[in-house]
C-alpha cells in the first residue's frame, strides 16, 4: 500500500467496511495512519474486520448498522465522534446488487437495492455534515459504480442508484464546497469480491479481463488507491468528481 498521504490523526469511517472493497478501503486508510470506525449489519464479519486493523497498528472500532436506518447512521456518526473524537472522512461503500433481467424484476427488490446504494449513502452523509461543516473540514467519498456511468443489462435498478450517488455526490459538492468539504465518487469496474464473484463464471472473468485494456481485473487495493487520494488533505482542490479504478474498461 502506498504511503504517499499522510491521514495519522484523522478519523475515518468505512460502510461496508468488515469486506471487499470496503475492508480494502479501511486498510489502506488505517496504512496512512487514519482511526478506522467500520459499519456493517454482520457482527462476527465486523469483528474480523476490527482484529484485521488492529493486527496493523491501527486504531478501529466497529458499530452494527444498517445505512438504510437514520437512526442508525445517527449512531454510527456519534460512536465515531464518541470514540475518537470526531470524523474527518466518510466512505459510503455499503451497497448490493440483485442482477437480473428489469422486466422479470420485482418492484420490492428495486427498493433495497435502491435503499442501500442510494440512501444510505444520503442518510450518512446528512448524519456526518454537520460535524464536518461545524468543524470546517471534510472529506466524502461516495462509491458509485461505471455502471452507474454506462449502465449495464441486468443491472439496470443497480446503474440507476449508482448514477443517482454520482448526481447527489456533485450537487452535494457544490453545497457544502465552502465549508471545506469535499465531496467525490469513485466508480470502480470489476473488482472480484463475495458481491459478484459467482455472479460470473472463472471463464467469463478470464475473458472479461482478457478485454480490459490493462489486461486484468481488479482487486480493493486498487479502489483504495483512489480513495486514498480523494480522502487526502492535498486533495482540497477536487471536488464533485468521479475518479475510475476500472482497468479502462469504461472511458
Ligand atoms: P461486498 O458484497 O463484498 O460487500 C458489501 C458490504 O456492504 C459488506 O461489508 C456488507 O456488510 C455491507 N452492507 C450491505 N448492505 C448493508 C446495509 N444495509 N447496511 C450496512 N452495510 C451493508 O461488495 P463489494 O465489496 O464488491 O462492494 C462494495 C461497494 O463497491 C458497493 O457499493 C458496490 O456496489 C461497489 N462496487 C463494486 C464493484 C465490484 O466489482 N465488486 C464494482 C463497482 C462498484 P454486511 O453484510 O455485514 O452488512
Amino acid at each position: 500500500m502506498s504511503k504517499a498521504f499522510d491521514l495519522a490523526g484523522r478519523v475515518a469511517i468505512v460502510t461496508g467496511g468488515n469486506g471487499g472493497i470496503g475492508l480494502g478501503m479501511a486498510t489502506g486508510l488505517a496504512q496512512a495512519g487514519a482511526a478506522l470506525v467500520i459499519a456493517g449489519r454482520n457482527p462476527a464479519k465486523n469483528a474480523a474486520a476490527v482484529k484485521a486493523l488492529e493486527a496493523l497498528g491501527a486504531k478501529a472500532a466497529a458499530v452494527e448498522a444498517d445505512v438504510t436506518v437514520q437512526a442508525e447512521c445517527r449512531a454510527l456518526i456519534e460512536a465515531a465522534s464518541g470514540k475518537f473524537g470526531r470524523l474527518d472522512i466518510l466512505v459510503n461503500n455499503a451497497g448490493i446488487a440483485i442482477p437480473g433481467p428489469f422486466l422479470d424484476s420485482p418492484p420490492d427488490a428495486w427498493d433495497d437495492v435502491i435503499a442501500v446504494n442510494l440512501r444510505g449513502t444520503l442518510l450518512c452523509a446528512h448524519a456526518a455534515l454537520p460535524g464536518m461543516v461545524r468543524r470546517g473540514y471534510g472529506r466524502i467519498v461516495n462509491i458509485s459504480s461505471q455502471f452507474g456511468l454506462a449502465g449495464a443489462a441486468r443491472f439496470a435498478v443497480y446503474s440507476a442508484a449508482k448514477g443517482a450517488v454520482i448526481a447527489f455526490t456533485k450537487a452535494l459538492a457544490r453545497e457544502v464546497g465552502p465549508h471545506g468539504v469535499t465531496v467525490n465518487a469513485v466508480a470502480p469496474g470489476p473488482i472480484v469480491t463475495d458481491m459478484n464473484r459467482t455472479t460470473y463464471t472463472a471463464e467469463e472473468w478470464r475473458r472479461r479481463a482478457a478485454r480490459l485494456p490493462v489486461g486484468r481485473v481488479g482487486d480493493p487495493e486498487d479502489v483504495a488507491h483512489a480513495v486514498l487520494y480523494l480522502a487526502s488533505e492535498e486533495a482540497g482542490f477536487t471536488t464533485g468528481q468521479v475518479v475510475m479504478p476500472n482497468g479502462g474498461e469504461v472511458m
